[in-house]
């Protein structure tokens, strides 16, 4: 069945380009309504629904937009939504974008599971994929085959002594994989490229304590990484956000090589362009498994 949280919840934190501060609530919304966000800060309020015809922008994160309002660096928020099971929520941001917090999905997580998952009595509907299909851009390329619940594998390479070859196979995406092994994973940058973007004063609320910063050799951090491969992680979670965007979850077997944010809406787009690859139905979900308890305190760690 569909999905909302059982309560409004905000926290505050700061913006990634702007580096001001930022206040989001997350409101339960009703069946069928999908994940709309809203500006409150702007003189009349626009409503821009999560979806890939409201994409603006993919330089850097996924930006939405609708008239004049722009929302920014919506997928890790997405992808904790989603992660989650939650279909319907109204979000209301008062900036032009969602706040980075430590640069992963974690304390998304954290808010919503403070918040509290409600179940709606109108069956979900999933984008359940019939016949392959790929996008390509040069080595890079994005490929789903039919399956029976969404798989996910990606590989990244990046000719750095820090992260080379990563590679993850056929992750089982459901609510527990995505708290354990792909919600903590942050966001990355080269220190040769941050400091272009500072230059055109880009990235002033990006640091240390939300991006994993590497040099020509190294990680910057001082704690280092999550896991070995945290890079890789974080680029399942960009693409788990970024596939937010087709409006209702897929049941298909996605393999990317090398993807990104413009490549991930491409591969959404084509989707949506060729609907004779897929069907749409209402399904019951299989098993949406709960966390147990110390699975919840340890997010609580982790985010604090
Ligand atoms: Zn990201």
């Amino acid at each position: 069945m569909q999905r909302t949280i059982a309560e409004k919840i905000s926290c505050t934190g700061i913006g990634l380009h702007s580096g001001e501060p930022v206040q989001l609530t997350l409101h339960p919304a009703r069946a069928d309504a999908g994940i709309v966000f809203a500006r409150t800060d702007l003189h009349e309020p626009v409503d821009v629904p999560a979806l890939h015809s409201a994409v603006t922008s993919t330089r850097l994160a996924t930006t939405l937009g609708a008239g004049d309002a722009t929302i920014g660096t919506v997928e890790h928020l997405l992808a904790a939504l989603v992660g989650l099971g939650i279909d319907n929520v109204r979000v209301e941001v008062d900036g032009p974008e969602i706040p980075v917090m430590d640069g992963s999905a974690a304390s998304f997580v954290f808010l919503i599971r403070a918040a509290g998952v409600f179940e709606q009595d109108v069956p979900r509907r999933s984008l359940r994929i019939r016949r392959p299909i790929e996008v390509r851009d040069g080595d890079r390329a994005i490929r789903v085959e039919p399956a029976h619940d969404l798989r996910v594998s990606y590989s990244v390479d990046f000719a750095h002594p820090a992260i080379g070859r990563q590679q993850l196979r056929g992750l089982a995406i459901d609510g527990e994989l995505f708290e354990q092994e792909i919600c903590r994973a942050r966001t990355f940058g080269f220190l040769r490229e941050v400091e272009v973007l500072w230059r055109n004063g880009l990235a002033r609320g990006g640091n240390l304590d939300n991006t994993v910063v590497l040099d020509d050799f190294r990680v910057l951090n001082r704690d280092g990484l999550r896991w070995p491969d945290e890079f890789v992680r974080h680029k399942v979670l960009d693409l788990l956000g970024d596939l937010a965007l087709l409006g209702m979850p897929v049941e298909g077997h996605i393999v990317v090589e090398r993807g990104g944010h413009a490549l991930h809406q491409r591969f959404v787009r084509t989707l949506l362009e060729h609907p004779e690859h897929w069907t749409s139905e209402p399904k019951l979900p299989a098993s949406t498994r709960r966390p147990a308890r110390a699975r919840r305190a340890a997010t609580a760690r982790a985010t604090a």
